[in-house]
C-alpha cells in the first residue's frame, strides 16, 4: 500500500459506476420517450394522454430513487470517492478528475431528465385541461345579411318588377327641402329640434323619405296608380288573397291624404293576436302629392303628379316573422340575427 493506488486499480470501480450511469439512462429513455412532435401534430385519444402523463409523473418519483441509488452513499460512485485517500499522490489529480467528471455527468443527467420531466407534465396537464378531442372543431362561422335587410331587399324587387326604379339620395337635407319645400310651414311642430337633428345651420338629417321623391317626379300620376301599386305590392309580399284598405287622414305634403292597411296575413281578416282582432293591420301613410310641395321645387303642379306612401320596414319585419318586440331586430344577439339566414 505504500506506492498506493494506481489509476487502472480504480478503473473497474469507475467502470461500475459508469454501467450503473448508463444502464439508468437506458431505462429512463425507455420509460421516458415521448415524440413530442407527433405527439402535438397528431390527435391522440385522451386516454393515451392521460397514460403518459402518469408515466411521467412515475418517472419523477423514481428519480429520486435513482438519485440516491447513483449519488448516495452507498452508490458505487461514493465507494469509488473513498478509495481515492488511497491513490499515489502522483495520480491523484488524474484519477480525482475522472470521478469528479462522472459525478458532474451523472448530477447533470439528472438534473435534465427531471427539467424534462416536468416540463412534459406541466404540458400534458394543460393540454387535457384545454384540449377535449371529441369534441367537434370550431368552423368559421358565416355571415348573412339583417333580417331588416333582408326585407328591404324583398319590397326593392318587388317594385322594381313592377317597373319602379330605386332612388337613394343624400342622408343631410336642407332646411328647404326637409320643410318648406314639403309643404311644412315655419313653426310646425315638426320643425322642433326633438323631432329633427339639425347638423348645421339651415341643415338637418332628413327626418322623412319624402325629401327624396320630390326630387323625382313623373307626368300623369293619379290616386288609382297609388292603390294599384300598393294592392299590387301587398299580393306579392303577403300572397294574392290580401286586400287593402284606404282611410282618409292628414300629411301636411300629400292632399288627398290616407291611411293603408291591409287584411291580416295570418288570419285573412278573421281576428288574431297579430292584427289585434280587426282584420286589418297598418301598413303606412300615402297620398297624392300637395300641389304646393311641386311648386316649391319648382314643378308644375298641372303638368307633373306623385304619390307618396312610407311603411316602417322594421314594422313590416317584425310582424312578417311574428316578433314580439321589435327591438330584437336593433339588438344585435347573434342568437336571435342566425334564425334569419
Ligand atoms: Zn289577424
Amino acid at each position: 500500500m505504500t506506492d498506493g493506488l494506481k489509476p487502472e486499480d480504480l478503473e473497474p470501480d469507475a467502470k461500475l459506476v459508469e454501467k450503473e450511469f448508463f444502464e439508468w439512462q437506458k431505462r429512463f429513455q425507455a420509460v421516458f420517450n415521448p415524440d413530442r412532435e407527433k405527439l402535438v401534430d397528431s390527435l391522440k385519444a385522451q386516454w393515451e394522454r392521460a397514460s403518459l402523463l402518469h408515466s411521467a409523473e412515475a418517472a419523477l418519483s423514481e428519480l429520486k430513487i435513482e438519485h440516491n441509488r447513483l449519488l448516495g452513499k452507498k452508490s458505487a460512485l461514493s465507494g469509488l470517492k473513498k478509495k481515492i485517500g488511497f491513490v499515489n499522490p502522483t495520480y491523484k489529480s488524474v484519477v480525482g478528475q475522472r470521478v469528479q467528471t462522472l459525478e458532474r455527468n451523472i448530477k447533470a443527467a439528472i438534473i435534465l431528465a427531471e427539467d424534462r420531466l416536468k416540463h412534459f407534465i406541466a404540458e400534458l396537464s394543460t393540454e387535457r385541461e384545454s384540449i377535449d378531442v371529441t369534441m367537434p372543431g370550431r368552423r368559421p362561422r358565416p355571415g348573412h345579411l339583417h333580417p331588416i335587410t333582408l326585407m328591404r331587399e324583398r319590397i326593392e324587387d318587388i317594385f322594381v318588377s313592377l317597373g319602379y326604379a330605386v332612388e337613394d339620395d343624400r342622408e343631410i337635407e336642407t332646411d328647404f327641402y326637409n320643410f318648406d319645400a314639403l309643404n311644412i310651414p315655419e313653426g310646425h311642430p315638426a320643425r322642433d329640434p326633438q323631432d329633427t337633428f339639425y347638423t348645421t345651420d339651415g341643415f338637418a338629417l332628413r327626418s322623412q323619405t319624402s325629401t327624396v321623391q320630390i326630387h323625382a317626379m313623373d307626368r300623369g300620376i293619379t290616386m288609382a296608380h297609388l292603390k294599384g301599386t300598393l294592392a299590387e305590392f301587398v299580393h306579392r309580399l303577403f300572397g294574392p288573397e290580401t286586400r287593402t284598405r284606404f282611410r282618409p287622414s292628414y300629411f301636411p305634403f300629400t292632399e288627398p291624404s290616407a291611411e293603408v292597411d291591409y287584411s291580416c296575413f295570418n288570419c285573412g281578416g278573421k281576428g288574431c293576436r297579430i292584427c289585434k282582432g280587426s282584420g286589418w293591420i297598418e301598413l303606412g301613410g300615402s297620398g297624392m302629392v300637395h300641389p304646393n310641395v311641386l311648386r316649391a321645387a319648382n314643378v308644375n303642379p298641372e303638368e307633373f303628379t306623385g304619390f307618396a306612401f312610407g311603411l316602417g320596414i322594421d314594422r313590416t319585419c317584425a310582424r312578417i316573422y311574428q316578433l314580439d318586440d321589435i327591438r330584437l331586430l336593433f339588438e344585435n344577439d347573434v342568437r336571435f340575427l342566425e334564425q334569419f339566414r
